[in-house]
């Protein structure tokens, strides 16, 4: 699967430092824990169970952290795609709260382990949700009742409020505090060198092709012929491993991102900007100023993503973020990323349904990075057979 098109601004920093992964030499190798994936779901794995003293291996197809992690553009939010009120149906009220609470702490969580790491470029942000016309107020003011009754940092802007404060335009505002972003491709890559100092082997290119468990742990063939034993195995293959997966519990897009040098001088302490519309289009500024405009997702249906794809996207996302920011600029480097979401905005993180040894962590949706620190926490608690409040919600046969 073609996971990015284009350079994106992660290798385009340089952040994306290479040779920490070595080639397996021998023909079988035994570890407690294999992880298959070394992007940040991965990498927040490995970091977690190397903490708990589990002896960690990883294996990459790719080189070390050259998956979807460097398309990303690390917004860090406690905001989910999918409303409130749909998912406090689905789930309860209690549980909502609890799952946007514990996202709100992931990303603190995050902010804590890329403070070793010059690069990750970690900063507490507020976030803008903007309703893209009238008509969406309404529900928009639905969803700030339930943030408010969460207890969520959340301040309710008027289009006045919203231009004059923020110089966004828009019906209207929920403004969130104490959301971030962050480069979680400098962070993997972070994690992954320190981890490699404590005893975590990470080998690379290894394509696993099957695995079969056993009474005694599981299995795990590549297509290079190697053997691989462990007692347990974590599946963090990002978006190629939705063949874990039932058919109708997720979709699959393009999505696409252009960075942008601004024409004029934009505010020091911009927030993180989206929007009720669909797709939504999305902002943040990097830390020299520069934008990351992201959005114009498509469903992935065997389209080529050539040049002239990306040209055309970049025009409309140039014209987006004119419209919502006033701004102006010129594009630096256009790119796409395969995407996919689950039909309820949580990701699959849990047992393979049916295997005793087999987890997956497949952080879909647009809270991937964030889900991704929660599923090392999740992996960690059921390696430890200790119950997490949000399995159930994020399991991978839960009820669509
Ligand atoms: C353009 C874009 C923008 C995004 N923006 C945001 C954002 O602002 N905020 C946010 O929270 N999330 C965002 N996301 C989502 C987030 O980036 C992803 O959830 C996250 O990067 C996925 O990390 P991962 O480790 O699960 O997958 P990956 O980084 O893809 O890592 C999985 C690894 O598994 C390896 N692999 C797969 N199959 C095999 C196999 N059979 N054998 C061996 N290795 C294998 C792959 O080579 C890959 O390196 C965005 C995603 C995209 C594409």
């Amino acid at each position: 699967m073609k996971l990015k098109t284009g350079t994106p601004y992660s290798l385009l920093k340089q952040s994306a430092v290479t040779g920490f992964g070595k080639p397996l030499t021998r023909t079988s190798t035994h570890a407690q824990v294999l992880i298959v994936g070394t992007g940040i779901s991965g990498a927040l794995i490995a970091h977690s169970l190397l903490h708990a003293g589990f002896h960690v291996c990883m294996v990459d197809k790719r080189e070390p952290v050259r998956g979807s992690t460097p398309a990303s553009t690390g917004l860090l939010q406690y905001e989910l795609d999918g409303s409130a009120a749909e998912l406090s149906e689905k789930f309860g009220f209690p549980q909502w709260n609890r799952i946007v609470h514990t996202m709100k702490s992931a990303n603190a969580a995050l902010g804590k382990l890329a403070a070793p790491f010059p690069g990750c470029g970690f900063e507490v942000r507020d976030s803008l949700y903007v309703a893209s016309k009238k008509s969406d107020v309404s529900s928009l003011k639905k969803e700030f009742a339930f943030r408010t009754e969460a207890h969520l940092p959340v301040t309710w802007l008027s289009t006045d409020n919203l231009r004059n404060q923020c110089g966004v335009h828009g019906s209207a505002a929920i403004l969130s505090r104490q959301a971030a972003k962050i480069d979680a491709c400098a962070l993997a890559q972070g994690l992954l060198k320190a981890g490699s100092r404590h005893g975590l082997e990470i080998y690379s290119p290894v394509n696993v092709a099957t695995y079969q468990e056993s009474s005694s742990g599981v299995e795990v063939q590549t297509s290079s012929g190697h053997r691989l034993s462990c007692d347990h195995l974590i599946l963090a293959d990002g978006y190629e491993g939705y063949r874990h997966l039932t058919r109708n519990t997720f979709s699959l897009y393009s999505t696409f991102v252009t960075l942008v040098r601004p024409l004029s001088e934009t505010p020091q302490e911009m927030p993180l900007i989206w929007e009720t519309s669909r797709p939504y289009c999305y902002i943040r500024s990097t830390s020299s100023g520069d934008l990351l405009v992201g959005g114009e997702d498509q469903p992935l249906i065997g389209q080529k993503i050539t040049r002239g794809v990306l040209k055309d996207v970049e025009a409309r996302l140039l014209k987006k973020l004119h419209n919502l920011t006033s701004i102006r600029g010129r594009p630096v480097s256009t790119w796409s990323g395969a995407f996919i979401a689950s039909k309820d905005s949580l990701p699959f993180i849990g047992r393979i349904p049916g295997a005793k040894n087999v987890f997956a962590a497949l952080a879909y949706g647009a809270n991937g990075i964030t889900f991704s620190e929660i599923g090392a926490n999740i992996i960690l608690q059921m390696l430890n057979k200790v119950h997490h409040p949000l399995e159930s919600s994020f399991a991978l046969d839960r009820n669509f």
